[in-house]
């Protein structure tokens, strides 16, 4: 069986350099934040092209942090897109304000800017854009309105370490980039990870604080604080992760580009990739009539397919009070009523992508 995604050829692959940086970390006892933490943030920043990271433990406390820094509280909203994970909205619930649903645009997937000014209230307080599936979505123009209306723009980055907006890697184009190392995106800790980037050093330094129990001195609290300090073991793996990075984006590429040309059928509908934007292929996403029929068609030939996401955000049980109704994302509910995810990973072989194709087209 082909996996949609198998960790294991990467483990195999690197596990010496990965378990001599975990001892590192074990000898130094550097458990919680510490010099492991650190190191990697200086290195991330770096190769995000961004002056500043701080790591945290998980993508979903990265963007609530990221709202609580830029000040979003009770009462105030935030536009987020319908087609997305689940955890952007999480961001801002968590920060006590409310997630205001935006439809995507019918080719690119990504957040439709044209619909988002239809959506500002004298509530809003910014938009968090996602370069979602590894693809940046339009941030010209997203940035035109927010800065017409004086709102942040956050990027939800957690698929897209290292894709590129008219050249800019994502992470430095708005006010604070967020990230995610779950096992599986495409930079990924042994467990849980996070990262928020930026320009603004204070809203870096709100972060720090934030994250450490509201400290900057130990024992002395100067505001609510949280536990979101991302693990020493975690920094340590994901220094040694970040030397692939490119080498593992470069790959994902090209079998990006494969898929593309190779998927003929015309059963599926693949996404748009506009020329400004160079995508990193989190997730090769294809819509199909029927993702049941195909997912069962693939898993008879040995082959695991799966789907992101089959419910969008504003249709979810979790925010039934907002009172959304069908219809009101017609594109982000075609997406979730047909999409279907290819197997998509760094480690796959051309055999492997050459068989994905042809099943894709016999089908
Ligand atoms: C994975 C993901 C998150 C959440 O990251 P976690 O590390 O799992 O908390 C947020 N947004 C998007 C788009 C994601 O794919």
């Amino acid at each position: 069986m082909l996996k949609r995604i198998d960790l294991s050829r990467d483990y195999h692959k690197h596990k010496e350099e990965y378990m001599a940086a975990i001892e590192a970390v074990c000898e130094e006892t550097a458990f919680s934040g510490g010099s492991f933490a650190d190191k990697f943030d200086k290195e991330f920043a770096k190769y995000c092209g961004v002056k500043y990271a701080t790591g945290v433990n998980n993508g979903t406390t990265a963007l609530q942090a990221a709202m609580i820094a830029l000040g979003v509280g009770p009462g105030d909203e935030v536009i987020v897109p319908a087609n997305t994970y689940i955890a952007t909205a999480w961001g801002v619930t968590h920060a006590g304000a409310t997630p205001v649903f935006v439809d995507c645009t019918a080719d690119t997937w990504e957040i439709d800017p044209s619909k988002i000014e239809e959506k500002i209230t004298d509530k809003t307080k910014g938009i968090i854009g996602v370069h979602l599936y590894g693809q940046p979505f339009d941030f010209a123009g997203v940035k035109a309105i927010a800065d017409k209306h004086g709102l942040f723009v956050v990027e939800d980055c957690a698929q897209a370490h290292g894709a590129e907006f008219e050249g800019k890697r994502v992470g430095g184009l708005g006010d604070i980039g967020c990230f995610s190392f779950y096992p599986g995106k495409n930079l990924y800790a042994f467990g849980e990870g996070g990262s928020c980037t930026s320009n603004n050093e204070e809203y870096i330094d709100t972060i720090n604080v934030l994250k450490n129990q509201g400290c900057r001195v130990r024992y002395y609290h100067e505001r609510i604080g949280y536990n979101m300090r991302l693990e020493g073991v975690q920094g340590a793996v994901l220094s040694v992760s970040l030397k692939y990075l490119d080498e593992w984006t470069e790959r994902r590429r090209v079998i990006g580009k494969r898929y593309m040309a190779g998927i003929t059928n015309d059963k599926f509908v693949l996404q748009a990739h506009p020329e400004n934007t160079d995508p990193v292929f989190h997730l090769f996403e294809v819509q199909v009539p029927d993702p049941d029929d195909f997912l069962s068609y693939m898993a008879r030939n040995d082959v695991e397919c799966n789907r992101h996401y089959p419910v969008p955000c504003h249709l979810q049980k979790a925010y039934a009070d907002l009172g959304y109704k069908e219809g009101d994302c017609p594109n982000a509910e075609r997406l979730a009523a047909h999409c279907a995810t290819l197997p998509l990973f760094p480690e796959m072989t051309d055999e492997e992508v050459e068989m994905v194709i042809d099943l894709c087209n016999k089908y």
